[in-house]
């Protein structure tokens, strides 16, 4: 089938890209330097002869003797928290990182397709947002470093398309959830979970009006593979369409988790966005791609993967 590199392999959409590759029977080199992610997503890998891990900073030069076909570019810390406790880090993986992969690219003549977000649009002021739309992006914000890190990925991966010929692939990914999150890494679902779990009352960012769409990872993984195998060039929005407010979610939350804890508000972080929701017809059109999973059987599955957590894991404060 061929070999592929996976960079940001031991966190949540690295974890299940790996695992979907060998489904498909490719050699899977596995990168990461576990800033945010953790072994143990990818532990049960480590036996097959067509896995390897590397850890590893793509922040610095990337090797990987042999030849390789695709590389999936991943390595970036997702959460808001994380970005904002690592703001250098964030944008140095999301230029120097970038820039290193596609050297990369050019080099063994691979296919790289980079992790984009729909942090893109900022706080858009269309909704929902398409591809064609530029955004929103306060660049001088606490959020600036993740936003422009990416907005940036994008415009060097077309550079090296446009000026190496490089086969490139832009995926704009949208909230996406599911067992293998940290359930402190600060992301709304993993955080009302946890609290449901510990017995604590669900915090709110603000009134709670703003919105999300949330994609189930297996949906994601589906579309980002599919994109990865079509000869589509240009950003592509991968997300669920089914838009929430995060009032709503924290009712499905405690609904759930059978918890009746209450919803206390806390303040707004700076330039979160008010609305996200993605136009799909591009994902849908091209790749023919739609999610399949609704929120209600989405949340059971994380529901199972966060009870069966051990009390160190449930209790744990910081990474
Ligand atoms: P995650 O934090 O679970 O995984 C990111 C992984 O990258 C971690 O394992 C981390 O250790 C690794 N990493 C970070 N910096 C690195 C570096 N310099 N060198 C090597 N490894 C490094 O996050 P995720 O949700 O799996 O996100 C994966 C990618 O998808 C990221 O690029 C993120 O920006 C993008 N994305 C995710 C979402 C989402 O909702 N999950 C939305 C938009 C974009
Ligand atoms: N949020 C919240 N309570 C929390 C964590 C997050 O109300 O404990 C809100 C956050 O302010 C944002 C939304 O939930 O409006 C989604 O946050 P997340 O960090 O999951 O993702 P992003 O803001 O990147 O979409």
């Amino acid at each position: 089938m061929g070999r592929v590199l996976i960079t940001g392999a031991a966190g949540l959409l690295g974890s299940h890209l790996c695992d979907r590759f060998i489904k498909e029977g490719f050699d899977v080199v596995a990168m990461d330097n576990l800033i945010t992610g953790d072994l143990k997503n990818i532990e049960h890998l480590f036996a097959l002869p067509n896995f390897q891990f590397y850890h590893h900073d793509v922040t610095t030069f990337v090797h990987v003797p042999g030849e390789l076909d695709y590389i999936l570019h991943f390595a970036s810390p997702a959460s808001p928290i994380d970005y904002l406790k690592i703001p250098i880090q964030t944008l140095k993986v999301g230029a120097m990182g970038t820039h290193n992969l596609l050297g990369l690219a050019k080099e063994k003549k691979a296919r790289i397709l980079i992790a984009s977000t729909s942090e893109v649009y900022g706080d858009p002021l269309v909704h929902p947002q398409a591809e064609e739309y530029y955004g929103n992006v306060n660049t001088i914000g606490p959020r600036g470093v993740y936003d422009e890190a990416k907005r940036f990925m994008e415009s060097i991966t077309m550079a090296y398309h446009r000026f190496h010929d490089l086969d490139t692939r832009i995926v704009r990914i949208f909230n996406t959830y599911g067992p293998r999150m940290r359930l402190n890494d600060g992301r709304v679902i993993p955080a009302f979970i946890g609290q449901a779990l510990r017995g604590e009352d669900l915090t709110i960012f603000g009134d709670g009006s703003q919105t999300r769409s949330f994609c189930y990872v297996d949906d994601q993984i589906e579309g980002i593979y599919k994109l990865l195998m079509s000869d589509y060039v240009y950003p592509v929005n991968i997300g669920n369409p089914k838009e929430i407010t995060i009032n709503q979610l924290a009712h499905e939350i405690l609904e759930l988790t059978g918890s009746d804890q209450k919803v206390i508000n806390k303040p707004l972080p700076a330039d979160d966005p008010l609305q996200r929701q993605p136009d799909i017809t591009k994902a849908n059109e091209i790749l023919d791609w739609f999610p399949a999973v609704s929120r209600k059987e989405g949340f059971a599955k994380t529901f199972e993967y966060f009870k069966n957590l051990n009390d160190e894991e449930l209790f744990k404060k910081e990474h």
